[in-house]
């Protein structure tokens, strides 16, 4: 059985984690894009944010002073036994993460949207949440954290299907106009893209493949794989480099999800996740051991199931 003690331990190290040190293949990105940059500003700021990287690490202190909403993403093993079940799990992750907003520390973001009332510890009302999604066959649980603002860097837009592709990417165009020209989300980043579904599933999509898809991942359907490497080739020819600046691009990778939708529309969203790219993972196993991981693999065959029956390759 899953322990609650070892969901607690794990959930508040994972926010340490991810407060505090960059995943590698983000940091590698972005010192590919560094190397790349010809504008001598825009690769001042990226050697300083790499240097930024550094620092965090080296002090044990948090990448960037907004350290976001952390919010959890539970892969739960069809076979896992879990101490208290789901209401435990839930408990255990919101003692971790006002655990984790002293001891880190974090900076205490969410307050109640009107009174403006701050419980001085990241929890309350929704906060933080838990996505789940399971997984066949297995009994182990994977949770993975991560702190995302949410202030800016995220568009919706209900297309049709005669807008086709050449809609999708004039809207990526557009909303990129909207947010890079000012700097708003902290370039360069990864652009996730969700397609299709409902518009709260769009949403969620989008948000799910900015965060939980390392960069360098193609979706495992080679024409989306190709709509992946065409948008990014397309939103890095604008002139946009790092924080609003000129230079040679600004997006570290973009990421496709899609679902299944109503037959008249094509729903589109997308969401930045900035350069403070905090995302960390561990699986906890039957007996309790922890094992961190680079890749939170949460877009599994299964999770991304087209028929009615699961059938593995
Ligand atoms: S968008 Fe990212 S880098 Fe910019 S302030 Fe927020 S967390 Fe920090």
């Amino acid at each position: 059985m899953i322990a609650g003690s070892a969901l607690y331990q794990t959930a508040v190290e994972l926010n340490r984690r991810a407060a505090i040190c960059i995943p590698e293949d983000a940091r590698l990105a972005v010192g590919q894009l560094c190397q790349r940059e010809t504008h001598s500003l825009s690769r001042y700021v990226l050697e300083q944010i790499m240097e930024n990287y550094q620092v965090a690490v080296a002090e044990q202190r948090p990448m960037c002073a907004d350290t976001g909403l952390p919010r959890f993403y539970a892969k739960v093993g069809n076979e896992a036994v879990v101490e208290g079940g789901m209401v435990g799990l839930e408990e255990a992750v919101r003692r971790a993460t006002a655990e984790a907003t002293a001891a880190i520390p974090i900076r205490p973001n969410r307050v109640h949207p009107l009174s403006r009332k701050d419980q001085n510890n990241n929890v309350g009302v929704h906060a933080p949440t838990v996505d789940y999604s399971f997984e066949p066959g297995v009994n182990w649980l994977e949770l993975t954290v991560v702190h995302k603002g949410g202030l800016f860097g995220g568009d919706y837009r209900m297309l049709f299907p005669a807008d086709g592709v050449a809609g999708l990417k004039r809207f990526l165009l557009d909303s990129i106009s909207e947010f890079f020209r000012r700097g708003m989300s902290c370039q360069p980043l990864v652009v996730g893209v969700g397609i299709g579904g409902t518009k709260d599933v769009c949403v969620r999509l989008a948000k799910e493949a900015a965060c939980l898809r390392i960069v360098g991942d193609r979706n495992p359907d080679p024409d989306i794989a190709t709509l992946e490497e065409e948008l990014l080739e397309l939103g890095n020819s604008t002139g946009f480099g790092v924080m609003g600046l000129p230079g040679d691009g600004a997006i570290l990778d973009v990421h496709i999800e899609i679902a299944y939708t109503h037959t008249g529309g094509m729903p589109i969203a997308i969401q930045h996740f900035c350069f403070a790219h905090r995302r960390a993972t561990a699986r906890i196993g039957a007996d309790n051991s922890i094992e961190y991981r680079g890749n939170p693999c949460w877009f599994t065959p299964f999770y991304r199931r087209e028929s009615i029956s699961f059938q593995p390759a």
